[in-house]
């Protein structure tokens, strides 16, 4: 695919955009490499390819973004953890996106920041640390991996990505190195993948040296969800149809006819169902289970402080001497505060700002 590069404009640190009232997720700051949905990888019911303002026929590249976020860093005074890349995978196999987020992830060891980085690519998650090995010392980070399907339906849901059977011994390698693994199941296309198959993952996952899982059932647009059961039906798939159609209240006949602002989701009592039976399994096999955003904080396992799960990921401050120390902190601040009434980040105002504005953290 053409390759293209661009100037960011505006800032490069940046939150979920997501207000308190609908908030699981901790404060962050998301690195977006590429614009959103410039990802090879093209997995059909992708949100970040189904925004109207995605690109999908190019892969276009912020290549000021190391520049602009070590100036961004030197002006601030408090970093939650660092998240790349909500808007496309950062170690997707293009030589210049890596090129970047090996710069990205170069500036946070010098800075001694924190962050995770979420991938489908096997092959970049070895790369990545091939290429910076600091990194398996290196103590506040950790990977994370998604394997949203059993290794025969993967030619559904994430057909340009690394094979399932690659991502578990990607994981495996690194979990010998040490590093701290995340298992991502979600999106689970409820209908098309079964629980007792999203069972199966955990178990891979957990194999494969993974201590945490996140699992959804997903959140789709009609231009998302309409790609992935165009897909389906034209699979030997096909019969699913009805019972994701049924599961999400989408119907296929109606593609171009749904508003677009509609959203589809599973019902209350199906997510409640299906996350209580993955946490239990997750928790069968030591590991913790948590719900990406829609179920609240009861529905993960108790403990977390947060719902990334690893306890790596800690705000850091920085001190007189113009270095940042972390906090015994994770951004989690509507939930986790470790004091609410003088928070150890100094600044109180992030216990009510979502999204925080940068100059919060100034
Ligand atoms: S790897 Fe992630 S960002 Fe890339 S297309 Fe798939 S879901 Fe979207
Ligand atoms: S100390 Fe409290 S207010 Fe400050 S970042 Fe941590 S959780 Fe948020």
């Amino acid at each position: 695919m053409k390759v293209e590069f661009k100037e960011l404009k505006g800032n490069v640190i940046h939150d979920f955009p997501y207000p308190k009232e609908k908030r699981k997720c901790p404060h962050t700051v998301l690195i977006s490499i590429t614009h959103s949905g410039c990802c090879i990888h093209k997995c059909p019911m992708c949100y970040a390819r189904a925004y109207p303002w995605s690109i999908e026929d190019r892969i276009v590249i912020y290549k000021n973004v190391p520049e602009k976020l070590e100036t961004e860093i030197k002006k601030t005074k408090i970093l939650p953890p660092f998240y790349l890349s909500q808007v496309s995978d950062a170690l997707q196999p293009v030589s210049e996106v890596r090129e970047i987020t090996f710069k990205v992830v170069r500036i946070l060891i010098k800075y001694k920041l924190s962050f995770h980085i979420l991938t489908k690519s096997a092959e970049g998650a070895i790369n990545l640390i091939e290429t910076i090995p600091e990194l398996i010392k290196y103590p506040y980070w950790y990977l994370g991996m998604t394997v949203e399907s059993p290794p025969e339906k993967q030619a559904i849901t994430s057909p340009y990505a690394s094979e399932i059977e690659a991502r578990f011994r990607a994981l495996k390698k690194l979990n010998s190195y040490g590093i701290p693994l995340v298992g991502r199941t979600d999106p689970t296309i409820l209908g098309f993948v079964e629980i007792p198959e999203v069972c199966y993952l955990i178990k891979r996952l957990a194999d494969a040296g993974v201590q945490h899982i996140i699992g959804s059932l997903g959140y789709y647009n009609p231009l998302s969800m309409g790609r992935l059961l165009k897909k389906i039906e034209l699979s030997k798939w096909k019969e699913c149809i009805p019972d994701v159609e049924k599961i999400y209240g989408y119907h296929l006949d109606s593609i171009d006819n749904h508003p677009k602002r509609k959203r589809f989701i599973a019902s209350v009592s199906r997510r409640i169902k299906f996350h209580s039976i993955l946490r239990k399994e997750a928790e069968k096999y030591k590991l913790t289970y948590s719900v990406c955003l829609e179920l609240s904080r009861e529905y993960d396992s108790k403990g977390l402080l947060s719902c990334e799960g690893i306890y790596r990921n800690f705000v850091h401050i920085k001190k007189v001497n113009g270095k940042f120390y972390p906090i015994n902190c994770c951004a989690d601040c509507l939930s986790s505060c470790p004091d609410k009434i003088n928070p150890p980040c100094g600044e109180k105002k992030l216990q009510s700002e979502y999204p925080y504005r940068l100059k919060t953290l100034n």
